[in-house]
């Protein structure tokens, strides 16, 4: 019997690649449930064809008329039942941002096997999610190409032959030239190896996607932040390294195609039977470096953000998808972020939300303090340009 698949997120870059190994495999797994957002048109196809038995829009589709066998659901509480269904035997998060969290909660606290994709939400919330995986002994298996690299080798390896894990990052495109006031958003979106959402691309231009994958890391695995470590890699082939107490770097390559962890994880702990494409270690040098000294600061950021912890995470995480979907409306120039991030953190350092410690509580307020302390930035900012 294939395995009955819920998808969240399904209209997106990481839905699609889901999809995409659905299609490929029909023996192995159905989709049982889907989600969108705002693409309604793409919804609609995708229901005819995969003709899911649940479907999840922000509101009831007036054209759910057609499809009298599929139950159609709307908004969080959609979500959270799609999250939770109890025939699903594989639940994949891959809605982007924090809206990823509450489905994601619902389906630990329901038990299912989950797949996730959703970094900004381990970002914000790490330790409540580790909390209840604890409280019902369940595991997140990562789709992130890192983080599944990681996962597969530390079920090879114990724990205390481990004495870092690398994660690797492409540099996007401004690794050998940075940015200037020049920069235009198309030379950001233009990543050198990887095709994604735009907001995740313009993270990866600033490396801030690189610093919330090193927290998705560290809750993910439970690494000390001393122990993760981040090398450039422009070829974006080797995705995860693990260091052993010996020096020996046992490292997991595979073509720049989500397909490939997304298929890992599917699969887990089987291995996919067919290869998506075809893949050979000689077309390219393959070239490691370090993160150049003084660049990137939003990498280290990242770092002393997870090394405060409390609601600081989630600050970053929110002031970043607040000032980058600005720069996606042109409203501020990509050079500003790094600068509106520092200052919106010390801005929210400043102010009573940032003294709360982390708990479900605190999680909205802070979330709401960091957003208008962002588009206030914004605007000085836009007035200033
Ligand atoms: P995307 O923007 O292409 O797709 C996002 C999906 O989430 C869409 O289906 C959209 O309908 C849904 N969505 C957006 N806002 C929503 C909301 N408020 N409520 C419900 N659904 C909502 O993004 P993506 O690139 O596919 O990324 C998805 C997640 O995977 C993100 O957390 C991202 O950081 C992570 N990720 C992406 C990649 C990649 O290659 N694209 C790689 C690693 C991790
Ligand atoms: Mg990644």
């Amino acid at each position: 019997m294939p395995k009955k698949v819920v998808l969240l997120g399904g209209t997106g870059s990481i839905g699609s690649s889901v999809l995409s190994i659905i299609r490929s495999y029909p023996e192995e797994f159905q989709l049982l449930g889907l989600s969108g957002h705002s693409q309604k048109e793409k919804i609609r196809a995708l229901v005819e064809e995969f003709h899911p038995a649940y479907v999840c829009l922000p509101e009831l589709p007036e054209w759910r008329e057609n499809y009298r066998g599929i139950n159609f659901l709307s908004g969080e509480e959609g979500l959270n039942i799609l999250a939770s269904l109890p025939e699903a035997d594989m639940v994949v998060i891959a809605i982007a941002g924090l809206a990823g969290l509450g489905p994601t909660m619902a389906a630990i606290q329901h038990q299912k096997h989950l797949l996730s994709a959703n970094k900004e939400s381990i970002v914000a919330a790490g330790p409540l999610i580790n909390a209840s995986l604890d409280a019902t002994n369940r595991q997140i298996i990562p789709l992130d190409s890192e983080h599944n690299a990681i996962f597969t080798l530390l079920t090879r390896f114990e724990r205390e032959s481990v004495k870092n894990i690398i994660l690797t990052a492409s540099g996007g495109p401004f690794f050998k030239k940075p940015a200037d006031s020049r920069t235009s958003l198309q030379d950001v979106l233009k990543h050198p190896t990887w095709s994604m959402g735009s907001y995740i691309t313009v993270n990866s231009a600033t490396m801030l996607n690189k610093g919330f994958e090193v927290l998705e890391a560290h809750y993910l695995f439970r690494i000390p932040f001393e122990s993760i470590r981040v090398l450039i890699h422009p070829q974006s082939l080797v995705h995860g390294i693990v260091e052993l107490t010996d020096g020996t770097q046992v490292m997991v390559a595979s073509p720049s195609d989500m397909r490939y962890p997304i298929g890992m994880a599917m699969f887990y702990p089987r291995i996919p039977p067919r290869s998506e494409s075809s893949f050979s270690l000689v077309v390219k040098p393959l070239e490691f470096f370090d993160i150049p000294e003084g660049r990137f600061p939003l990498l280290k950021l990242a770092y002393e953000m997870g090394k405060k912890g409390g609601l600081f995470p989630l600050a970053l995480n929110a002031l970043n998808e607040e000032i980058v979907g600005a720069c996606l409306e042109h409203r501020i120039r990509f050079i500003d972020i790094e600068i509106l991030i520092e200052k919106g953190l010390e801005r929210f350092s400043a102010s009573e939300e940032a003294r709360l410690s982390l708990s479900w509580e605190s999680l909205f307020p802070a979330e709401k303090k960091a957003r208008a302390i962002a588009q206030e930035l914004i605007e000085e900012r836009q007035r200033a340009n």
